[in-house]
């Protein structure tokens, strides 16, 4: 639901509520009002009511009262004379509108009748009206055979009074009519009294024809003395009751007067039908209203956000525009200079991310971008990619600091950018720069390649200081060795790594030379499967003790038979799984198989130290320590049979993690040996923080024993210093007696090498302990 929508809807919503409560309000407080009037006039009808029924019997009594004075009717009652009486009577009953006539004897006898002749003992049938009308006229509503009947009782004087007229008068339909067309009397009158066996029925009704009694009276009600709310066939009326004049000899009659409230309200509804149109035009109104102050609301919104989503896919071309001065112009105003502020630190950031801070050239990133666009419009010319390293720039970094680094590699960026002409330059890596030479073959690009060795090779000056930064040039070529910009720059770089370990300061890429090929990949990915099929063996080689001649150790090293390949030397797999992160499935795998070994031996009395290789990416696997453990109580080995063998390079590449890792498997009694002693950078000041506790004396310093005098002399002080240290030291590579004897002369503790035995699958190893040999050997060499 849209903002615009929703505000809209509140505020028709408001404005319909606030219409329909005001309509209720107005209906209600009219109806109480009108109620209110309808009980006053109630009120008022009731009693003009009983004055209209009274001036009725004043009329008649007034013409009765001349009747009374009719000289032949005074005559006719001296004489009883039946006929003159009646005919008298009948005449002066037709002028009221009476029904019947009657001359009533002061003893209360009945002595005419317009009925008929009475007989002798019919007495008048109202005596407190005979009594009343002696002295002066009276009268009273009466209820006779079902009807109501106005008695009017009039006395007769001649001159002293001899009797009393009656008149009764029947009130009916027509009379209540004639009344109610008279006076202000409402509509529904009913004259309720006894008939047909009840108490109450209607005895006669005014115009309208509603059953209000029958209504009051329904379920034991009340005849309300006061003006009452009542609702018959679903309209609202009130009722109230007269109590009309009565003669105790009859039972009582009343009046029901009644008033409709609904068409007491009729007049209403016409305004109430006004109202509504009003109140519907006034929606209609309202909706248009409220829709257009929303769209007014809302459209600066959706057009700020239609900014916002161009803002977003990178278009800052149309700013927001602030249409008013209001808060949303305030908005859109802010919203343009954020744009703007976006837009320009894109910008920045763009070309930062695709430029070095420090050389200002495009980095190795924005090089590939370059490179690709290049090959992807020209993909049939020729081109050259040279990588530049600096060969002596890590070494300067880490003498002198990074601000000098900085400084040479920005000169060296303004003298390439001198040179490389057409070429694009880029900064690939930290001390390395990147020419892209389209159009260039092998035969020009080496020679450009040299130009540039030229020019680097002036070396930097910085204050008194000059410095040599000796570069070296990789070379590839496209389409020769790659089209792609990525493959380009890493065999470049390859070309380079060749070139920087070589006299040779420029070097076109081999792709034999290429320790990256593809093949290698899949190598690793069988490597993997290799393991988890356990297709790999752990050989072991024979340490001989030469202090007992005895071989109480051995050397687990990994042997791979490939099914394709045949056997696959460790040198060539163990490198690419280090580099491949592979290397730690390995090694635990062959710290697990080298532990269930040496449980093996052990039972089977030949307890035997077993050394497994450890890696450099081996000693950041906090895990390490933990494995081991577990393995060796799983197989209940003793800590003492394992040796983990590390060579000084692992240790010294990260020196933290390795030492605290080192330090806590040395906690767990697992000795720890430095392999490939000599050949490393360490000092004995550096081995001495480590908790190490044999030597291995590189192969290359012992296969020189034999014949190269000064090697002696190396081997002899590491055997001397390493003692004095109070490391045990183990020769590797003994492959003639000569050495083996040269090793027991200087004291060396262990031997290993092919002399003694080459690395031997279990079995072969377990024979080669069995003929004992070595004892002899070593016996004679002790002796
Ligand atoms: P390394 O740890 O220095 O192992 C000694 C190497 O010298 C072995 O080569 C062994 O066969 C060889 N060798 C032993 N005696 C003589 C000798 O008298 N003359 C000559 N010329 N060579 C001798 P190998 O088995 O080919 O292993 C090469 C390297 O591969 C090992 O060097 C080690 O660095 C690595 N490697 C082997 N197995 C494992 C392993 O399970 N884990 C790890 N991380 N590296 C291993
Ligand atoms: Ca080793
Ligand atoms: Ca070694």
């Amino acid at each position: 639901m849209g903002f615009r929508f929703r505000l809209a809807s509140f505020l028709v919503a408001a404005l319909v509520t606030v219409q329909v409560l005001t309509a209720i309000l107005v209906y209600s407080v009219t109806r109480h009002e009108l109620i209110d009037a309808g009980k006053r006039q109630l009120g008022i009808a009731a009693s003009a009511f009983d004055r209209q029924l009274d001036e009725i019997s004043d009329r008649v009594a007034a013409s009765v009262q001349v009747l009374s004075l009719d000289f032949a009717l005074r005559s006719a009652i001296a004489q009883r004379d039946q006929a003159t009486l009646q005919s008298a009577l009948r005449n002066h009953g037709q002028r009221v509108g009476a029904a019947r006539m009657q001359l009533v004897g002061t003893d209360g006898r009945i002595e005419a009748d317009t009925l008929g002749t009475p007989s002798p003992t019919a007495m008048f049938a109202y005596p407190d009206l005979l009594e009343r009308a002696f002295e002066k006229p009276s009268a009273a509503v009466v209820a006779w055979h079902g009807r109501a009947y106005w008695v009017v009782a009039v006395p007769v004087f001649a001159p002293d009074l001899v009797g009393v007229i009656a008149a009764m008068i029947p009130v009916d339909d027509a009379l209540l009519m004639r009344l109610q067309a008279e006076s202000v009397l409402p509509k529904t009158i009913e004259l309720i009294g006894p008939a047909a066996g009840r108490q109450w029925a209607v005895l006669a009704s005014g115009s309208n024809h509603v059953s209000v009694t029958e209504h009051l009276l329904k379920g034991g009600g009340k005849l309300p003395r006061k003006a009452a709310l009542l609702v018959v066939d679903g309209r609202e009326y009130l009722a109230q009751t007269v109590w009309l004049q009565r003669s105790s000899a009859s039972p009582p009659v009343a009046a029901v007067l009644a008033y409709s409230v609904d068409e007491a309200l009729q007049p209403f509804r016409s305004v109430a039908t006004a109202w509504a149109a009003l109140l519907s035009v006034g929606l209609i109104a309202g909706v248009l209203g409220a829709f257009w102050i929303a769209r007014r609301v809302s459209r600066p919104v959706e057009q700020l956000a239609a900014s916002a989503r161009r803002i977003e896919s990178g278009d800052y071309s149309q700013s927001p525009t602030p249409a008013s001065h209001d808060e949303i112009g305030a908005l859109a105003s802010a919203f343009g200079s954020m744009a703007g502020a976006i837009q320009e630190r894109e910008a920045r950031i763009l070309f930062q991310a695709g430029h070095d801070q420090v050389t200002g050239l495009p980095n190795r990133i924005a090089a590939e971008a370059a490179i690709r666009q290049e090959r992807a419009q020209h993909p049939q010319k020729p081109a050259a990619l040279l990588m530049i390293g600096l060969r002596r720039v890590p070494e300067i970094i880490k003498t002198m600091g990074h601000d000098v680094g900085d400084r040479l590699m920005h000169d060296a960026g303004v003298r390439l950018q001198r040179i490389a002409g057409e070429g694009s330059l880029a900064r690939a890596t930290d001390t390395e720069f990147s020419v892209f030479l389209p159009g260039q073959e092998k035969a020009e690009a080496v020679a450009s390649a040299f130009r540039i060795v030229d020019a680097l090779s002036v070396p930097y000056q910085e204050a008194d200081l000059s410095l040599d930064i000796s570069p070296a040039i990789g070379i590839a070529l496209a389409p020769e060795h790659g089209d792609a910009a990525n493959v380009l720059l890493r065999r470049a770089g390859v070309a380079l790594i060749t070139a920087l370990d070589s006299e040779e300061p420029v070097v076109v890429y081999d792709p034999k030379t290429d320790p990256h090929r593809p093949e290698r990949l899949s190598l690793m990915s069988e490597l993997r499967e290799a393991l988890d099929r356990d297709q790999l063996q752990l050989h072991y080689q024979p340490k001989l003790n030469l202090a007992t001649g005895l071989i109480d150790g051995a050397e687990g090293l990994v042997r791979w038979h490939h099914e394709r390949l045949g056997n696959v030397p460790p040198d060539s797999f163990i490198a690419l799984a280090e580099e491949t992160g592979n290397i730690r499935r390995l090694t635990r795998w062959a710290i697990a198989t080298g532990i269930s070994q040496a449980q093996r031996w052990n039972a089977e009395q030949h307890p035997m130290r077993i050394s497994i290789n450890v890696s450099a990416r081996d000693l950041d696997d906090v895990d390490l320590p933990r494995r081991i453990s577990e393995l060796l109580s799983i197989h209940r080995v003793a800590p003492q049979h394992i040796l983990l063998e590390v060579t000084e390079s692992a240790v010294m590449d990260q020196p933290d993690t390795a030492i605290g890792i080192l330090r806590q498997l040395a906690d767990q009694g697992i000795d720890l040996a430095i392999d490939d002693f000599g050949v490393g950078q360490s000092s004995f000041a550096y081995l001495r923080q480590l908790p190490v506790c044999e030597l291995k004396i590189d192969k290359v310093f012992i296969q020189r024993i034999a014949d190269a005098p000064a090697d002696r002399t190396i081997v002899r002080s590491i055997v001397e210093l390493g003692h004095h240290l109070g490391y045990r030291v183990t020769a590797e590579g003994v492959d003639n007696m000569e050495t083996l004897e040269y090793l027991v002369d200087i004291g060396c503790d262990y031997a290993q090498g092919f002399l003694i035995a080459k690395a031997l699958p279990p079995d072969a190893f377990e024979r080669v302990l069995a003929n004992q040999d070595w004892v002899k050997v070593g016996r004679r060499v002790i002796a």
